[in-house]
């Protein structure tokens, strides 16, 4: 009679618990995960993560097998002051695999930071726009301490543009010097639409049209944007050599090459300007 009881009061207790809940309410299940998430987290790793993993692999360099030749020169271990052609070689060669999204490992471990606290012997200089779209070191695909970049909106000139650029020839021994525009420029879009003695927002934003301004005095202001940033960047070359009596002799001397390019914003291709 007591079991009888237990079960029944067992039964009453499950239906109750049961008839609480509403037959229309949905269960809640857990959230789904989306698909891309899972990728993209798989995707984000690599870039960084399998360089360190691979410098981890290694053997420390007392327990790696002796070389029976010695390595082909690579772009960090070129001496001071490097070839103007092989430097632009490796440009151009830079480029292409930038285009084609093929990168270099090599140049960015752990132990190429510490070899280049003893110093740095970059290959070339190049002077180029502060546009974020246009980085030297992606566009030619170059490591730690392999150009000396000068970055400034519309590669103008002024007496740390210069003066940056004279350091690197006479002391860090770099004999090419590229200064890159490119396409779609925003300093040089200011520049051809402003009208004289009409501000452009500040002093300094003024100081740098004015600089911008003269070289491209022959195109008109309903041009093509690239034709003067082009034109901009000859010019820019020209006036390095006119304005700087070490720049000047260098190039005078053979010592240092001076050219001038462009970065096509809707391809990465640099094309070279004669
Ligand atoms: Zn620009």
């Amino acid at each position: 009679m007591i079991q009888h009881k237990i079960v029944a009061l067992i039964a009453l207790l499950f239906f109750t618990a049961c008839s609480s809940t509403p037959d229309n309410e949905t269960p809640i299940a857990p959230p789904a995960v989306p698909e891309s998430t899972t990728t993209s987290v798989s995707a984000a790793v690599p870039a960084e993560l399998a360089q360190h993993s691979t410098t981890l692999t290694e053997p420390p360099p007392s327990l790696a097998a002796p070389k029976i030749s010695p390595p082909p020169p690579s772009h960090h271990e070129s001496p001071k002051g490097t070839e103007p052609a092989i430097a632009l070689g490796w440009l151009k060669n830079g480029n292409i695999r930038f285009t084609k999204g093929y990168f270099r490992k090599d140049g960015k471990s752990k132990s190429d930071i510490k070899r280049l606290v003893a110093g740095q012997y970059p290959h070339t200089i190049v002077l180029s726009c502060s546009d974020s779209r246009v980085p030297p070191e992606h566009a030619f695909d170059q490591a730690l301490g392999e150009i000396f970049v000068i970055r400034v909106a519309g590669e103008a000139l002024d007496s740390s543009v210069v003066a940056s650029i004279e350091y690197a020839v006479e002391h860090l021994g770099a004999r090419l010097l590229v200064v890159m525009g490119h396409t779609h420029c925003g300093a040089i879009k200011a520049a051809l639409s402003s009208k004289p003695g009409q501000s452009v927002g500040s002093a300094d934003l003024d100081a740098l049209v004015a600089d911008i301004k003269p070289r491209i005095s022959s195109i008109a202001a309903t041009s093509d944007v690239s034709e003067a940033s082009s034109k901009n960047a000859s010019g820019v070359a020209e006036d390095l050599v006119k304005r700087s009596k070490i720049l000047s002799d260098k190039v005078h001397d053979g010592t240092l090459v001076i050219k001038s390019a462009m970065y096509w914003l809707n391809s990465g291709t640099v094309s070279w300007l004669e």
